[in-house]
């Protein structure tokens, strides 16, 4: 079964096509700057013969449709391409970021699904329209192949009712379907699967913490298998500090900026989206960055580097002792698979709660199958690169796969 995985942003497109058949990607591809004239398209082949072939190049990518005709060109080209035809993809999953209530498990599209994440726009106003658009226009090129929609909320679907809501008026919650709902989800599952096989356990009778920390960045307190925590809440804006994301901040701080500084909602929006964070702590986001001004002395990028960290122990120690075993912990995402130095900082002193990390194995995590505990840690700690393409593609696989 060859499946493409779609994961696009407002301005973005990332593909890949896998052949499931051994999980074996034979194509992937990004497309940058959508909409506008300089738009950037990159692509890798992997041929049959090993070969990679790559290529590079500026074109105007007038909106997501033109975005998704070049993937399609880029695919299909006669001599490079990974397919003949787009009569060879079986399936097509889609990324989308919010599922609101409705969804909880991957899901065939069709006119009612598309309907139900309609509904859910006012909950990612940022995410679901570019993600909603994309469906509908895969669905006109590709009319006769299957689309599955996998939700990056739906894993937390778990959160037990003590963790899902807000103390806030019930109103909001029946009303507007205001609660937490958690996201990187794909993330979160694929790590979490991964390190139940690694422990030599199943899914179910695992207790971990997952620690995806990218760019956006999220915590999930895993038990037996189902996501009972997590640090993300009814947007990406809760919880740890982020890129441009501040993460917990008391309410009150918003409602003080709006009266002082007279800001509208939308100013709000993008000081929280945009201007906070490490980049609204020392003015860069980037931790590769922060790391080399701190270093050299940069007392703004220490803060940054000290608030992160600090952000993340609290919610390991805080989803530790709500799962009350803990298998082990797991880092990924950009900045937990390649930051030694912010895995050393989260596991620092931990030893007497079980938390053992080996400081030669932290630097050479791919050295040691991605284990960085010491021989004997009661909790084992993991770096294990999260695969969300793959995981998209295995659950677009199973959807498709049970409707024969
Ligand atoms: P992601 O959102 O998962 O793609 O992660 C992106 C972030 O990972 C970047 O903004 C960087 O801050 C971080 N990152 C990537 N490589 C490294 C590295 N070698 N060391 C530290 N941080 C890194």
């Amino acid at each position: 079964m060859r499946i493409l995985v779609v994961n696009c942003g407002s301005s973005s497109l990332k593909y890949q096509l896998l052949d499931m058949d051994g999980e074996r990607i034979m194509a992937r591809g990004l497309m940058e700057r959508i909409g506008e004239s300089n738009g950037r398209v990159f692509h890798r082949t992997h041929m049959a013969s090993g070969r990679i072939h790559e290529v590079k190049f500026e074109t105007p990518l007038t909106d997501h449709r033109a975005a998704l005709r070049q993937a399609v060109r880029q695919l299909t080209a006669s001599d490079t391409g990974a397919i003949a035809g787009p009569e060879e993809i079986d399936a097509v999953g889609h990324r989308v970021v919010h599922g609101g209530e409705a969804f909880r498990e991957p899901t065939l599209v069709d006119a009612a699904v598309l309907d139900a994440i309609e509904k859910t726009i006012p909950l990612a106003p940022l995410h679901n329209p570019a993600n909603l658009m994309v469906i509908n226009i895969a669905r006109e090129l590709f009319p006769q192949i299957p689309q599955v929609v996998v939700f990056d909320t739906a894993f937390h679907h778990t959160l037990p009712p003590h963790a899902r809501h807000y103390a806030l008026p019930w109103s909001y919650y029946e009303e507007l379907g205001v609660r937490r709902y958690g996201f990187h989800g794909v993330s979160h599952q694929y790590v979490s699967r991964e390190a139940a096989r690694r422990l030599g356990r199943s899914p179910e009778d695992a207790n971990l913490i997952t620690a995806h920390l990218g760019n956006g960045a999220s915590i999930c307190a895993i038990k037996e298998g189902a996501s009972v925590n997590t640090s993300m809440g009814m947007t990406p804006l809760q919880g740890l500090v982020m890129g441009t994301r501040g993460g917990d901040i008391d309410p009150g701080v918003m409602l003080y900026l709006a009266r002082c500084l007279d800001m509208s909602v939308d100013e709000l929006e993008d000081v929280l989206q945009n201007e906070s964070g490490l980049k609204g702590l020392c003015g860069m986001n980037d931790m590769r960055d922060i790391q080399k001004a701190a270093e050299s002395g940069d007392a703004s990028a220490r803060l940054a580097l000290d608030m992160f960290v600090h952000r993340c122990r609290h919610y390991i120690g805080a989803y530790a002792f709500e799962l009350g075993r803990l298998d082990a912990l797991i880092f990924t995402a950009g900045i937990g698979e390649n930051d030694a130095v912010i895995r050393a900082a989260c596991c620092e002193g931990l030893a007497s709660f079980g938390l053992n990390l080996d400081p030669l194995k932290n630097r050479t995590p791919e050295d040691h199958q991605g284990e960085i505990s010491s021989t004997g840690s009661p909790i084992k700690i993991y770096v294990i690169p999260t695969n969300e393409g793959l995981e998209i593609a295995r659950q677009t696989a199973k959807v498709v796969g049970s409707i024969g």
